[in-house]
């Protein structure tokens, strides 16, 4: 029955077959709108591989021709489906714009989680020493006029202790040298008893290993009745016994400062070589952290407190003298560098 004009019908129905299966492929590989419409046109278009085979239909013998002109119907059907069913899901993907290799197991990207910079974190410390012995914390502006930052501190014009600060001066203004003026903010507020710490920035025009023209202080004041300079040693030994360890040695030597009297500056025995004499300790076997005082009553004039009735303490510190004894860091200077090799150790 066969004819050289028609070829066997297993011929045209394997045809049919590939097209299927290489139309399979072809849409699990496109992963955009325009592989979809290329599809398209390659299958169903004027010259498509559906059209072409539809074309051949008419060499086959009448009695084949049903049959396989059903599985090219069917063929047809099948890859309009298959191509709106497709073209849906790239939509849902997003807008067809990404590929579908998406690999579900793959952990997911960290985003670098940053840590407190190390100035921070030991002015957070020593808050929380203050805090739990039921100090408040204060705060009060950076740019200071001449009464808060100097005279009610009992520093008058002429008086020679403004010359222990390189003040920076805008106008009228000052940035403030030290934390010691939120002192006298709060005790204008407030009635005492009083007991505040004051973290924050101070300023100075100075610049070298040990100084930055911006550090960070915390001041500290009590004021109640019957304060004495025996609370004031409990507390500094008790604040130096938590940030630098149990044991740490602490001695009082007598120092100056006008808004306080009498006035000590604290040394701590040498975090570096622990009292036997190094280079940081000078060989002696202390390093000076802090200054502290009982409260001037020159300065309770100044906010109308009764100098008979009350009596107080105040202390400042310096924050980057603390962090680098801790730390054991020998140039100020890398605290404000912001390089991260650096600051990733804290
Ligand atoms: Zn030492």
């Amino acid at each position: 029955m066969t004819s050289p004009l028609s070829p066997p019908p297993i011929t045209m129905i394997d045809q049919i077959d590939n097209h299927r299966r290489e139309f399979e492929e072809a849409l699990t590989a496109a992963s955009r709108p325009d592989d979809l419409k290329d599809l398209r046109t390659r299958y169903l278009g004027k010259k498509g591989h559906v059209t072409a085979i539809l074309k051949d239909l008419r060499n086959l013998p009448p009695e084949e021709k049903r049959a396989v002109g059903k599985l090219i119907n069917d063929l047809k059907t099948h890859v309009e489906e298959r191509l709106q069913q497709r073209t849906e899901e790239l939509a849902q993907q997003g807008a067809g714009s990404k590929t579908s290799t998406f690999d579900t197991t793959l952990p997911g990207r960290r985003e670098p989680v940053g840590t407190l910079h190390p100035i921070m974190q030991v002015m957070e410390e020593i808050t929380q020493v203050f805090v739990s012995l039921g100090f408040d914390v204060a705060e009060g502006p950076e740019i200071e006029s001449d009464y808060y930052n100097f005279e009610a501190l009992n520093i008058p014009q002429d008086h020679p202790a403004r010359d222990m600060q390189d003040t920076f001066y805008i106008g009228d203004r000052v940035l403030r040298t030290h934390t010691s003026p939120v002192q006298i903010h709060v005790m204008e507020k407030q009635q005492p008893p009083v007991r505040i710490i004051a973290p924050g920035k101070v300023y100075r025009c100075d610049s070298d290993i040990s100084h930055t023209p911006m550090f960070h202080q915390i001041e500290g004041l009590m004021v109640d009745e019957g304060v004495s300079f025996s609370d004031l040693k409990g507390v500094m030994n008790l604040f130096v016994q938590q940030v630098f360890g149990a044991g740490t040695g602490v001695r009082f030597r007598p120092s100056f400062f006008p808004f306080t009297c009498p006035s000590a500056e604290v040394d701590i025995q040498c975090v570096i070589c622990g009292g036997d004499g190094c280079r940081v300790c000078s060989r002696t076997g202390w390093i000076e952290i802090l200054g502290c005082g009982m409260v001037d009553p020159a300065v309770f004039g100044f906010v109308d407190y009764d100098p008979e009735k009350w009596t107080g303490f105040a202390f400042g510190l310096g924050m980057e003298r603390i962090a680098m004894l801790k730390y054991g860091i020998n140039d100020i200077r890398l605290f404000f560098e912001n390089d991260l090799r650096f600051l990733q150790q804290f």
